[in-house]
């Protein structure tokens, strides 16, 4: 009989939240949809596709357009399956079995898992008691464990807190590891160290179309660096590995300026109107603690998060829970979304505080 190997044996699918619950804010999507004339002209285009041949291997005008929007030369530019394919490809690529990749705890779980299957050492570097992150520390434990590649997300998602650009630039001077920054949520914030990553040979950037431009439906990501990092994951790459409408679809949006700057404005601002909302709520009842946050969503400290969590999907609302951090993540949603999130958190702590929260 045959029998799966250790590795494999091992695995747990990802399981996000599938409950299909009316207000949906445990993703960090966007929730702004594509205005018409734009998901017209998309389809225009697809409809032009000769869909009998392979994609344009090399996304040439995809990443062409994700080059001009970013200010980077697009031969510097790699595109993905979504980030997380880049994150899988270039974890396989750039590390051999037994080297050390580093992370820090909290952050996104597919870099641990893509780890795994790359068969490295897992050193993880936990943040301070708020979840900040003391670039010191992880300088000294990169040089310390002989790391080769550390990743992680800044702005960091679960926690929403963001390391500065010129700290982001100390840690990549002071380590020999390639440094890989995820900037999944950096359209919500200023601190992008996107413009020179490529005159560094050791750091690799991130980003999405998921996020503040609303394409997850598409899958489509990108990795951006020097000549010679962006050669190794052009070739490790599979062939086709973005399809012909996601190439489409994403090179028209990203060629939008107009509208992905407003996407991006506008979520910033629901996220400002959802953290001002939480941070009275506290105020007024206490039992909680909203983590100040550069990104699109709001995470909650709180010691019965699971209990909120429950509150919260009575009240027909999805959010993200981590147990094991006792917290809640809460996407930024429209005026409605948010105001239905704020009035059940609010009913929560109003019984919690008069002891009657069961
Ligand atoms: C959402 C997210 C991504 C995006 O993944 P895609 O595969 O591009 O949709 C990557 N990294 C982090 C930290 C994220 O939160």
């Amino acid at each position: 009989m045959f029998k799966l190997n250790e590795k494999a044996a091992g695995l747990t699918p990802y399981a996000p939240n599938t409950a299909a619950l009316p207000v949906r804010l445990d993703a960090n999507e966007s929730f702004l949809p594509l205005p018409d004339a734009l998901r017209e002209k998309i389809l225009r285009e697809a409809l032009a596709l000769p869909m009998n041949r392979y994609p344009d291997p090399e996304a040439r005008a995809l990443r062409e357009a994700f080059a001009s929007r970013y200010g980077v030369p697009a031969e510097n530019v790699c595109a993905g399956n979504g980030s997380d394919e880049l994150i899988s490809v270039l974890l396989q690529t750039f590390l051999q079995k037994g080297d050390a990749l580093a992370t820090v705890s909290p952050d996104f779980s597919m870099y641990a898992f893509y780890g795994y299957l790359a068969e490295c050492r897992h050193v993880e570097i936990e943040a301070g008691a708020d979840w900040e992150i003391s670039v010191d520390k992880v300088i000294e434990t990169c040089n310390k464990e002989n790391v080769r590649l550390l990743i992680f997300s800044n702005p960091c998602n679960p926690t929403g807190r963001g390391v500065p650009r010129e700290e982001i630039l100390r840690l990549v001077r002071s380590v020999s590891a390639l440094v890989v920054v995820d900037e999944a949520y950096m359209d919500f914030w200023d601190q992008s160290v996107l413009n020179v990553c490529t005159e560094y040979d050791n750091l690799l950037v991130l980003r999405t179309c998921s996020k503040a431009l609303g394409l997850a439906a598409l899958r489509v990501g990108f990795a951006v660096g020097n000549g010679t990092l962006i050669g190794a994951l052009q070739a490790a790459r599979s062939p086709y590995n973005v399809n012909a409408l996601s190439q489409c679809a994403a090179a028209a949006v990203l060629r939008e300026t107009e509208f992905c700057d407003g996407a991006a404005r506008a979520l910033i601002a629901a996220k400002g109107a959802l953290e001002a909302g939480l941070r009275r709520i506290a105020e007024e009842t206490g039992g909680f603690s909203p983590v100040p946050s550069c990104t699109n969503f709001v995470t909650l400290r709180l010691p019965d998060a699971a209990a909120l969590n429950e509150a919260l999907r009575a009240a027909g609302v999805s959010v993200r829970h981590f147990g094991g951090l006792s917290a809640l993540r809460i996407t930024a949603g429209t005026e409605e979304e948010n105001a239905a999130v704020l009035s059940a958190v609010r009913d929560y702590f109003a019984k919690e505080k008069k002891g009657g929260a069961s």
